[in-house]
């Protein structure tokens, strides 16, 4: 053993036993840390350091008839834990065996098992990291608190919730002995035919960099210090550009200049970078053609050189192997290896066979990859198991976590579900219902625990959901709680068809409209059932024409409607939302979900959500809010007279309350700024109705003249405010010249002189910067 190594583990022991009389700095803690990272990486054989580079997926370690699958009751096969372990030094496991949740216990037992052999029978000791999908809740642990989806927290522009959400999250991801969860989400949802949509915050960009921050400060804590048992590392997903191909359709060619993806795509990676999330996982998609695995400009000019990520880059699923077998930039395998390594992976997700070890080592001998690219990327990996104090607790254990799936957690994601949930229509004030009103519940997101959680809950496209949340409610369940048995009726008229793909479905309608005669009420709850990535890919945006048939022969029994979204993606529903007297969208609100809605269409709870992505009116008109003049031409005079038409169903960030708001009194501290003074933005916020409520207040600005043709509106702050009925207060915000910034012709962030709009609600006033600046100078990277 070398010296320096002795010396840190004596260092490392005393620290863990208390025997410290000062506690060392951060910055003595940091040295200590390194120092053991390199006395590791001095020792290493060139096999070792490209085993910790490897990750592989649970099945291939357990006793199964293949690399794919498991058999029940699950076991590690040892021989093959060893081979991957001690032969491969394989440094990382991911996932869960037979794409199923499991017990807290198991996952103790399993993850023991492997720290046992690859700790205790290794040479050095390493031990391994453990990575999940972790991604609203602890979705491979059974019993583990699953929140909202990450639109439907958006949904709350609560960034105490999300946090609150993360902390949980993590607390039950160590509880299940994993320190690693694959998220944040941090893909612009700009697209609402992406099929991953709801795994972002949507399409805003200062929404998504606010909630990505607070999501990743709620996982590694306040000061990222994920040794901390309660804290868990991060990862942001999918660097960069992966939620907006041209198709629509999952891991299909993007094709985005450099200019929107510098506006757009890495301001939230960038916040999130800067709020110290350790990890980082890579768009398996292309951008102009080039795969974002094999692009050393994205990945290291970008990722690590200009934004200065010092984690660790993880491939996407497959992703080496997708270069050659998929997207054609290699002709082997090892050459694909070579690409991904040299444009600067740290880890590959490999997942299924422990080639890519034998095809890097052979690289390295062969010069094709240099030994100080796989030093590099094994520091950042020892780096994060250090960090995540694995070599003192290489597995955390569930009895420490007694909050584990309690009430406390459970009326947290109730909370969020209960922020999320957005009233976006609500005729002649027909909710909130009174309790004993005649309800018939209809629709085919009536009676599923799985739609309302959506993908990845218990099993990656979200199909066991009803296996492992028999005891949550669902919407009927929840309104039958609420509003008693005998004055709630069911009848689907639609369902899904749970054996088939997640778009088929049966139908009865003619049961549903028979149903109805009795109701006062039709509670009609449409939208899909649960999918992700590939398979969740879509023909048709248009909410399904069974469902759509529904909601019409519902309609014609004259009684009114409260149409219940439960979705994923914004569906079209123009044809039928004129139909509805109510509209209430939930997103995925997760297994307090059905609780939260029943509670808000009886008025116990006041809707506050807001809509984080603008909802579509037409397949044809998929625009963000934040577009450019020239979507909305109003007329053209002259010679040729005509007008232009220009519609979305609901804007970004529109919902009603129970209650009104009135704005007055916008005030700026000055009507003319320099590009680097502080403006006061100030408004006087009234609840003029009969009950309290929680407004979002949303600032925009618009730049009304620019050298590159200005976004209309771009939101630049926002705060969630309750206030009692009658009550008044004055909100502030603070704004300098670079939140007005945009990415110029030259690709640097510029705000130019000129005049500007501040609006807030249906207040608004002028402002002139007068003075250019650009901030920052970037390298050109595409
Ligand atoms: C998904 C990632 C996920 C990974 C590991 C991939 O297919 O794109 O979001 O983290 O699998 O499960």
């Amino acid at each position: 053993m070398k010296k320096t190594y002795m010396k840190t583990l004596v260092a490392a022991t005393l620290l863990t036993l208390g025997f410290a009389c000062t506690p060392p700095s951060e910055k003595e803690t940091k040295s200590i840390k390194n120092d053991q990272v390199e006395a590791l990486l001095s020792q290493m054989t060139l096999e070792e350091k490209v085993g910790q580079m490897a990750q592989l997926t649970l099945d291939v370690i357990t006793k199964g008839d293949d690399v794919f699958s498991s058999y029940e009751p699950l076991e590690l096969d040892e021989a093959l834990v060893k081979e991957a372990l001690l032969e491969h030094h394989v440094g990382s496991i991911l996932n869960t065996a037979n794409n199923r949740a499991r017990t807290p216990e198991k996952w103790q037992e399993i993850i023991s098992q492997i720290q046992d052999i690859a700790i205790n029978q290794s040479r050095l000791k390493i031990p391994v990291i453990y990575g999940i999908d972790a991604i609203h809740g602890t979705t491979y642990t059974a019993g583990a608190t699953m929140f909202p989806q990450e639109i439907a927290q958006a949904a709350t522009f609560n960034r105490a919730l999300v946090r609150k959400g993360a902390e949980i999250c993590a607390y039950e991801t160590r509880a299940s002995a994993i320190p690693w969860t694959f998220s944040p989400v941090l893909d612009m949802g700009r697209d609402p035919r992406f099929p991953r949509i709801w795994e972002g915050f949507g399409e805003d960009v200062y929404l998504t960099s606010q909630l990505g921050e607070q999501m990743i400060k709620g996982y590694e804590g306040e000061n990222n210090d994920v040794g901390n048992p309660l804290h868990v590392a991060s990862c942001l997903k999918h660097f960069l550009g992966y939620s907006v191909p041209l198709s629509g359709k999952d891991r299909t060619p993007a094709y985005i200049p450099e200019i929107e993806l510098r506006e757009r795509h890495i301001p939230a990676f960038a916040a999130a970078i800067d709020a110290g999330a350790h990890t980082v996982m890579i768009n398996s998609g292309l951008i102009n053609g080039t795969p974002v695995h094999a692009s050393y400009d994205i990945l290291t000019r970008l990722l690590k050189q200009e934004l200065g990520f010092e984690g660790v880059a993880v491939t996407d699923w497959a992703d080496i192997d997708n270069l050659y077998k998929r997207d054609k930039v290699a002709e082997t395998a090892k050459e694909a290896t070579k690409l991904a390594i040299n444009a600067g992976i740290d880890m590959a997700m490999i997942p299924y066979s422990m080639d890519f070890c034998t095809d890097l080592v052979e690289l390295v001998k062969e010069g094709e990859v240099s030994m100080e690219r796989i030093d590099d990327a094994v520091r950042r990996i020892l780096t994060l198991k250090v960090k995540l104090g694995l070599f003192e607790t290489s597995v955390t254990h569930y009895k420490d976590y007694p909050k584990f799936g309690s009430q406390e957690f459970a009326d947290e994601s109730y909370l969020a579900a209960a922020e999320a949930i957005t009233l976006l229509k609500n005729k002649d004030y027909i909710l909130p219902l009174k309790k004993g009103a005649k309800i018939l519940v209809a629709g085919p997101n009536a009676n599923s625990m799985r739609s309302l959680n959506g993908g990845w809950t218990y099993s990656w496209q979200g199909e066991k959901v009803e296996e492992f949340a028999q005891e949550f409610n669902t919407i009927l369940e929840a309104l039958q709680n609420v509003n008693g048995k005998e004055s709630t009726s069911y009848a689907a008229g639609v369902s899904y068809n749970e054996k088939a793909q997640y778009w088929q479905e049966n139908v009865n309608i003619d049961a549903a409209v028979k149903a109805a005669t009795d109701a006062d009420y039709i509670v009609l709850c449409v939208g899909e059932n649960s999918y992700t990535e590939k398979p969740g890919d879509l023909h048709e945006l248009t909410l399904s024409s069974n469902q759509i048939d529904l909601a019409k022969a519902l309609s014609k029994t004259g009684k009114p409607i409260i149409l219940v979204l439960n979705e994923g993606r914004p569906r079209i529903i123009r044809d039928i939302a004129g139909l509805s007297h109510a509209i209430i969208q939930t997103y995925l609100p997760g297994n307090f979900g059905g609780d939260a809605l029943a509670d808000i269409l009886f008025g116990k709870v006041n809707p506050s959500g807001k809509l984080p992505y603008t909802y579509p009116m037409y397949t044809n008109t998929l625009v963000t809010y934040d577009h450019k003049p020239s979507e909305e031409q109003d007329k053209m005079e002259g010679m040729y007279d005509y007008e232009s038409d220009f519609a979305v169903q609901f804007p970004f960030g529109f919902g009603l309350s129970y209650t009104t708001f009135a704005y007055s009194d916008l005030q700026l501290s000055a009507s003319s700024i320099n590009a680097t003074d502080e403006l006061t933005v100030s408004v006087k916020l009234t609840n003029t109705g009969d009950r309290e409520g929680k407004e979002v207040v949303q600032l925009y600005s618009s730049d009304l003249y620019a050298s590159i043709s200005p976004d209309l509106n771009r939101l630049r702050r926002f705060d969630k405010v309750s206030l009692k009925a009658g009550e008044s207060k004055t909100i502030s915000f603070t704004l300098t010249g670079r939140d007005l910034a945009f990415v110029g012709q030259d690709l640097n962030w510029v705000v130019e002189k000129g005049d500007f709009e501040i609006k807030i609600g249906d207040q608004s006033a002028k402002l002139n910067v007068t003075e250019t600046k650009t901030f920052g100078q970037v390298d050109r990277i595409l």
